[in-house]
């Protein structure tokens, strides 16, 4: 198995109890879909049956049509959104995972990665169970199927207290929704109501975007089993402390969702007001790299006193299809997302914001367009840390040797990005805009294994693939 077979950042979303769930289902998904746009999957259940449609692409182009969702019926549906790295988008691997157990229908959405699947997987094998795609999700399923258990809760717990890893899951039987959190937490799960109808998502934008109010954030280790009779909640690990991932608010979550109480937004604007606390640069423009960089430039820029600019424009209509087929279009690089507005940079002294630097394409890209349209100084503001350590728990950043902070000093990665200064957040300024104002040392707050190296679930296993693998490619 591949590294990046390992690797998929993804949206989850379910509803149970409401007339056609799977067209919410379609809503919920369309507004995950910056959690993964590789390929998407609503299974629903119609009383009697179990509908399965999945597809490569986007929700907005394989279920916008009254054909495709009159095939899913029912009053209850759960739905994913996958992100894969290169190549390995396949149709099977494209979730929920369905399979037909001796207790009945289960459909499975998970995002996360699991950290020893690839000791579980070779025992599984060894001792007969047939694998059907290659996503570690599918040991979930053949645990449950092997479990002894008579109850499906108690098979999923059972199936649970053998894997490790980061797991925010969906599962949908005939009779219920089960809700799931790994034991810290590590990525999201919200519960809210849309007229009477119960909801799980990844992100509370997917309630919104239906109406829905949110109840709650599912608890680490919780799992919440939802049916006629309303919602039961099981507290299934031993309670660690919460440790949601840090990268949620920084990169990864929608920037209207609300996680921990607050917009993600707004723990954006005060990343950039904390850098601009601890780094003040004389210049004469802020110009975000949208759209990630936006919020922290406002606050950097309202801090600063500097003007905010928009000195980039993002081509919002490049896909990967588009980017990948072909040698002359790839070499034109990052000029098909990001243009630059010559108006605002030329004869400048320019601070650059983005929220994080992973291998340092998009701001070696970005650096040289804003020299060659008349810039006199760039300097790179980054609003969190250096990132010095790979991902297992699901949001893909690559492997140390592709982590441009992993390999370089900051003079030496200045160079290579070529920017007359470059600047990063530090790890307690960015706990400070999480509004927590000293990193507990024992068990922090948040796991920031990226900028730390503290991994809170043991990752030896996937650790020991990481020298050893090729590196691959990544797309943003
Ligand atoms: P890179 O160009 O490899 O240095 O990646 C940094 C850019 O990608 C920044 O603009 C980030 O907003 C964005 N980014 C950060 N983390 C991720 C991720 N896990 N997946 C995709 N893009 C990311």
């Amino acid at each position: 198995m591949s590294m990046h077979d390992l690797k998929h950042k993804c949206g989850v979303f379910g509803i149970f109890g409401i007339e056609e769930a799977s067209v919410l289902t379609t809503l919920g998904l369309h507004s995950l879909q910056h959690r993964g746009q590789e390929g998407a999957g609503i299974v629903s259940f119609d009383g009697e049956q179990f509908h399965a449609i999945r597809r490569e692409g986007l929700v907005g182009d394989n279920f916008n049509d009254t054909d495709t969702l009159s095939k899913l019926p029912g009053r209850q549906a759960v739905g994913h959104v996958r992100y894969s790295t290169t190549g390995e988008s396949s149709l099977e691997n494209i979730q929920p995972l369905f399979a037909n157990l001796a207790a009945g229908g289960f459909a499975c959405a998970h995002n996360g990665n699991l950290t020893n699947t690839l000791s579980l997987r070779n025992e599984l094998v060894q001792t007969g169970s047939i694998f059907h795609t290659t996503s570690d999700t599918e040991v979930i399923l053949q645990l449950v199927a092997r479990s002894k258990k008579h109850k499906i809760v108690d098979k999923i717990a059972d199936a649970l207290d053998q894997i490790t890893g980061a797991y925010s899951l969906i599962i949908m039987t005939n009779k219920k929704l089960i809700g799931i959190r790994d034991p810290f937490g590590i990525r999201p799960l919200v519960l809210g109501k849309k007229d009477g109808a119960y909801v799980l998502a990844s992100e509370t934008c997917a309630l919104d975007i239906m109406g829905a109010t949110t109840i709650r954030d599912i608890k680490n280790g919780e799992m919440v089993v939802i049916s006629e009779s309303g919602v039961e909640s099981i507290q299934l690990s031993s309670l660690h402390n919460e440790r949601p991932c840090i990268f949620e608010r920084i990169y990864f979550a929608r920037p209207d969702s609300i996680i921990g109480g607050k917009t993600v937004y707004s723990y954006r604007k005060q990343l950039g007001i904390q850098l601009a606390n601890e780094h003040a640069i004389d210049a004469d423009v802020v110009v975000p790299i949208p759209d990630s960089g936006v919020p922290a430039a406002l606050g950097y820029a309202q801090v600063s006193g500097v003007p905010f600019e928009l000195g980039i424009i993002r081509n919002h209509y490049i896909g990967r299809t588009f980017i990948e087929p072909s040698q002359t279009i790839r070499q034109f690089g990052v000029k098909l997302k990001h243009s630059v507005n010559h108006s605002v940079i030329k004869g400048k002294r320019v601070v650059l914001i983005d929220d994080s630097l992973v291998r340092g394409t998009t701001a070696n890209k970005v650096v040289r367009m804003i020299f060659e349209a008349g810039a006199t100084e760039v300097h790179l503001g980054i609003s969190s840390p250096p990132i010095k350590y790979p991902d297992f728990y699901g949001i893909d950043t690559p492997r140390s040797a592709d982590l441009l902070a992993a390999n370089q000093s900051l003079e030496e990665m200045t160079s290579t990005i070529g920017a007359t200064s470059l600047f990063f957040l530090s790890l307690s300024g960015t706990y400070q805009a999480m509004g927590v104002p000293h990193r507990h040392s024992s068990v922090p707050e948040f796991t920031d294994h990226c900028f730390t190296g503290d991994y809170p679930i043991n990752v030896d296993e996937l650790l020991a693939l990481d020298r050893v693998c090729e590196p691959h490619g990544r797309h943003a």
